[in-house]
């Protein structure tokens, strides 16, 4: 896995312009199973990919944080939601709540997390290929394909499944 992940960024950015002409053409005529095709895609991909091998996700980059993730995970270290963010988030350039470093605090050298059960939303939907529309985040995912090994073959397997 650790070869895969340092290959993943240039692999990515040699399919980035191919993925970005996909991309374009789906959302001007998504396929009307396209949720379906996603949850089948997903599921197989995940099936195939642990990833407790992996955590490049957390390794990497980091969730945002929403006002629920903060309350529901400051209550779980008996904190108020205004310690939890002095001891661990910052606002980055978009507004938002994210972590002050990088790998995630939380994140354990097993690579499990420590704050599974109250993890972010963000952390639980990542890398968000079974979500429906997914057309919509076209953007993002095309950022997710460099960090993310089962984001990129999903991509892949997206690319040679749906004919546009
Ligand atoms: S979601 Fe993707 S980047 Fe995160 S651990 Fe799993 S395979 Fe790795
Ligand atoms: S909170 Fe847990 S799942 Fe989310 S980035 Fe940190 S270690 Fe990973």
């Amino acid at each position: 896995m650790e070869a895969e992940l340092q290959q993943l960024p240039q692999k990515a950015k040699e399919k980035h312009a191919e993925n970005k002409k996909f991309f374009n053409k789906l959302k001007k005529r998504p396929p009307k199973n396209l949720d379906y095709v996603m949850q089948e895609l997903h599921q197989e991909e995940f099936e195939r990919t642990d990833c407790l091998d992996c955590a490049n996700c957390c390794k990497t980059t980091g969730p945002l944080f929403t006002n629920s993730d903060i309350e529901r995970i400051a209550k779980h270290f008996r904190l108020k939601p205004s310690q939890f963010i002095d001891q661990f988030l910052r606002i980055d350039e978009d507004n938002d709540y994210v972590l002050q470093t990088v790998p995630c605090t939380f994140l354990g050298a097993d690579n499990y997390c420590s704050i599974y059960e109250v993890r972010p939303k963000a952390c639980r939907e990542f890398p968000h290929t079974d979500r429906k529309k997914f057309h919509q985040i076209s953007n993002l995912t095309l950022k997710n394909v460099s960090i993310c090994p089962a984001a990129y073959n999903i991509v892949e397997a997206m690319k040679a499944k749906i004919k546009l």
